[in-house]
C-alpha cells in the first residue's frame, strides 16, 4: 500500500498536485471548503476520501499538505478549533506549499514543534502547468530531517526540491523570485504595448526580444500580448493561470520591498481585471481594457 497523505486546499494548484499524489499510488484524505471541488478531485483518484474539516484530515493521516490562498487561510486552517493543530497524530509531518509571509511560516513551525509535529514551508514555482505536469520546484524551509521526510512526498509533485535553509527561508526564496516575475511581466507588457503602438507586428517583436537581451520568462514562455503565443492566458482572454489577486498578495508579502509593482498590481486587480491572469496587465497598460 502507498503512503497515506492528507491534502487541504484543492484549487488551481492543489487539485493537480493531489491528483499527482493519487497517480503515484498515495491513499488520500482530501478537504476543501468547496466540497464540490474536493469531490471532483476524489473522483479522479483511485483511493481518496473527502472529509469536512482540517481536523478530520489530521486525525486520519500523519502527513498533510496544505495549498491555500494566503496568510489568513493558512493561519485559520492550522490554528482554528477544528484545524490541523487540534487533532494531530504523534510526530506528524506538515507541509505548507502556500505562498505566505515567512514570519507566519516560522511561527506556525514553532507552534507545530511544541505539539510534537514537524512543519516545513514548501512554496512552489512552475505555475498551474507545472502543477499539472508534476514538475514544480519546491523551495523548502525547515530542518534537514524534515526536508528528508518531506522529499518522499514532494517528489511526486515536483522535479526540483531545494532545501533553502531553516523555517521561513522557502518563503523568502519564493517572494524574491515573485517580485522579479512581477517586474518582468509589467516590463514585458510595457515593451509589447509600445512596439504594437509604434506599428510593429507583436509576433516579430517577441521573436526579436526572445533572442536578445530583453528576453525573460514573461516574454518567451508567458507572453502577455494576445496573438503572440498559443496556450497561455493572453490567448484565452486571460482566463485561468495565476490570478491578479494572488500576485498582488505575493507582492505585499515582502512589504515595501516590492513597492511600486505592488501598487500597480493592486490597483489593477480591482474592477474588470479581478479574477483574470496577471498577464492581463498588458491590456491595462495599453488602455484598451478587456474585450
Ligand atoms: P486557488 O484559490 O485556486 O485555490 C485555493 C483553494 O483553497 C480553493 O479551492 C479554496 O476553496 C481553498 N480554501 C480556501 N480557504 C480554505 C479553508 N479555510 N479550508 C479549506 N480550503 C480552503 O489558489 P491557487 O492558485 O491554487 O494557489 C494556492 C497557493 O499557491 C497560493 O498561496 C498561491 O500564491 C500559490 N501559487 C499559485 C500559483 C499559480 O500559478 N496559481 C503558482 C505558484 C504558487
Amino acid at each position: 500500500q502507498g503512503q497515506r497523505v492528507g491534502f487541504i486546499g484543492l484549487g488551481n494548484m492543489g487539485g493537480h498536485m493531489a491528483r499527482n499524489l493519487g497517480r503515484a499510488g498515495c491513499s488520500l484524505v482530501l478537504h476543501d471548503v468547496n466540497a464540490d471541488i474536493a469531490n471532483s478531485i476524489a473522483s479522479d483518484c483511485a483511493d481518496a476520501t473527502v472529509v469536512h474539516t482540517a481536523a478530520e484530515v489530521t486525525s486520519q493521516v500523519d502527513t498533510v499538505v496544505t495549498m491555500l490562498p494566503a496568510n489568513q487561510h493558512v493561519s485559520g486552517v492550522y490554528r482554528d478549533e477544528a484545524g490541523i493543530f487540534s487533532a494531530m497524530q504523534p510526530n506528524s509531518l506538515l507541509i505548507d506549499a502556500s505562498t505566505i509571509d515567512p514570519l507566519l511560516s516560522k511561527d506556525l513551525a514553532a507552534e507545530a514543534a511544541k505539539r510534537g509535529a514537524v512543519m516545513i514551508d514548501a512554496p512552489v514555482s512552475g505555475g498551474v502547468g507545472g502543477a499539472e505536469a508534476g514538475t514544480l520546484t519546491f523551495m523548502v524551509g525547515g530542518t534537514d530531517e524534515a526536508f528528508g521526510r518531506a522529499s518522499d512526498v514532494l517528489k511526486h509533485m515536483g522535479k526540483n526540491l531545494v532545501h533553502c535553509g531553516s523555517n521561513g527561508t522557502g518563503q523568502v526564496a519564493k517572494i524574491c523570485n515573485n517580485m522579479l516575475l512581477a517586474i518582468g511581466m509589467i516590463g514585458t507588457a510595457e515593451a509589447m504595448n509600445m512596439g504594437k503602438r509604434l506599428g510593429m507586428d507583436p509576433k516579430v517583436l517577441a521573436g526579436i526580444i526572445n533572442t536578445s537581451t530583453g528576453r525573460c520568462w514573461s516574454s518567451d514562455t508567458y507572453n502577455p500580448c494576445p496573438g503572440v503565443m498559443d496556450g497561455v492566458p493572453s490567448s484565452r482572454n486571460y482566463e485561468g493561470g495565476f490570478g491578479t489577486a494572488l500576485m498582488a498578495k505575493n507582492l505585499g508579502l515582502p512589504m515595501d520591498a516590492a513597492g511600486e509593482s505592488k501598487d500597480e498590481m493592486e490597483s489593477f486587480c480591482e474592477g474588470e481585471y479581478a479574477g483574470r491572469d496577471f498577464s492581463s496587465v498588458f491590456k491595462m497598460l495599453s488602455g484598451e481594457g478587456l474585450s
